[in-house]
């Protein structure tokens, strides 16, 4: 019998560790069933150069994944039970959205084990009027509907992104360059690039100037209205679109589960990515919570998020295979932020993500960006990186349902 491998979001991890997996089990012993809301792989780190104009190279995981062995299903997760080892899924069309024909149903799938790969949304934080009128640019969606949005605006009107994290800046300056007749602010509750080194701030607010961009600091929105948001001091500032980019939020369906998860909804995992309550559970990427370097939380990024993807890849096929178990730590080594396209910041750290003083700057700044972006959907492409693998005997019975694991590095 094929040992039966759900692979839930086809995000950076979940299409990582789906093709992964499929290079290092042989195909006669395992089925590995890859579940995805759209058709195509989306780069979810360049959703603000589709919001301001520029057209993305269709990635179909029909091309990606073709004589792999991986089984596509285009669907929604509406539900896992990790009890019964099921996902519920209904019928998703080309852009996600539930197709599923009235009185047909939802479907089940059994597994025997699963890799949860949700991914995240935007957060709204609950501030009143974000959700009914500011955009947002966590996923195509979202980043689709700004870009109509923005095509509609008329010079000299104001975009305020709020938040000055790596996507509010991301964000920021991609529109200022790409729309130089609209005034774009950022408000940030913090100070500018707060995180960053001396030269790595100083070299943001530069191209900030220069790009013409308001930055209200230490400024805390608490309201936002169809054309203005307010903020704690009592001021309005006037936004004729406001985007907002304060973090992102995991989707509640592990949440529903009897899974061990953090109050956020993201599934608790150890060292391998397995779930530490439920051994046939493993979670990557922005959905899960694993410790890094620092016994620090690895932050919601693709920076920590490829490599905890061959992490689990590696650690179930070992498992199942009777092999030896991955230990690679994961760490940091930069912060790669986007000034627009010609300009960027590569904020090298330590491998705790804390900056170090070193920095590069300017167009090849840009290049580098650009190059890891490159890089990281060629990753998907290719999970082995290319090198040659073996594909392994499934030599091990899955683990029983429901029952308890210890976390182990
Ligand atoms: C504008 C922007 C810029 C960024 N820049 C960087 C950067 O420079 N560096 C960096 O490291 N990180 C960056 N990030 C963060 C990075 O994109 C995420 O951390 C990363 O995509 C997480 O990968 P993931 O596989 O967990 O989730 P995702 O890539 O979000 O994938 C989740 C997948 O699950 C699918 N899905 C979700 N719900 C369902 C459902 N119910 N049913 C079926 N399918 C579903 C989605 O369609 C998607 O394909 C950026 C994010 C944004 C938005």
């Amino acid at each position: 019998m094929q040992h039966r491998i759900i692979v839930l979001g086809g995000g950076y991890t979940g299409a990582i560790a789906a093709g992964r997996l499929a290079k290092r089990l042989r195909r006669e012993d395992v089925a590995i069933t890859l579940v995805n809301a759209e058709p195509d792989f989306v780069e979810r780190v360049r959703m603000h150069q589709l919001a301001t104009g520029q057209d993305l190279r269709p990635r179909p995981f029909s091309e990606m994944f073709a004589g792999t062995g991986v089984e596509l299903r285009l669907a929604k997760v509406t539900r896992v039970d990790v009890d019964r080892k099921t996902v519920t899924v209904t019928d998703a069309d080309a852009n996600g959205a539930d197709v599923t024909a009235p009185g047909s149903g939802a479907e089940e799938l059994a597994y025997d084990t699963l890799v949860y790969a949700l991914g995240s949304g935007w957060n709204s934080q609950a501030v009143p009027g974000a959700a009914e009128h500011a955009y947002e640019i966590a996923g195509r969606p979202g980043a689709l509907r700004l870009r109509e949005r923005l095509t509609r605006l008329d010079a000299g009107q104001t975009v305020v992104v709020v938040g000055g994290g790596l996507t509010g800046l991301e964000c920021a300056t991609e529109i200022a360059e790409a729309r130089p007749d609209l005034h774009a602010s950022v408000v940030t509750d913090g100070g500018l690039g707060d995180w960053l080194s001396p030269k790595g701030r100083e070299h943001l607010r530069k191209v900030l100037g220069t790009l013409g961009i308001t930055v209200h600091e230490h400024t805390t929105v608490t309201g936002v209205e169809a054309e203005r948001v307010l903020t704690a001091d009592g001021t309005a500032v006037p936004a004729a679109v406001t985007v907002w980019t304060t973090g992102f939020a995991v989707h509640p369906i592990a949440k529903a589960t009897s899974l061990e998860v953090t109050g956020t909804g993201q599934i608790v995992v150890d060292g391998t990515m397995r779930s530490v309550s439920h051994p046939d559970v493993y979670a990557i990427g922005d959905a899960a919570m694993a410790m890094g370097p620092g016994n620090k939380p690895l932050r919601m990024s693709c920076a920590s998020g490829t490599p905890a993807a061959w992490q689990a890849a590696d650690a179930i096929a070992a498992r199942l295979t009777g092999g030896k178990l991955p230990n690679a730590p994961i760490r940091y080594f930069n912060q790669c932020i986007s000034l627009g396209r010609k300009e960027g910041l590569i904020q090298y750290v330590t491998a705790d993500d804390r900056a170090v003083r070193a920095v590069l700057t300017g167009w090849p700044a840009a290049v580098y960006k650009e190059l890891v972006c490159k890089g990281a959907a060629w990753g998907v492409a290719n999970p082995t990186l290319g090198l040659p693998t073996r594909r392994r005997r499934v030599t091990r019975q899955p683990a029983a349902a429901g029952s308890a694991v210890k976390a182990s590095a």
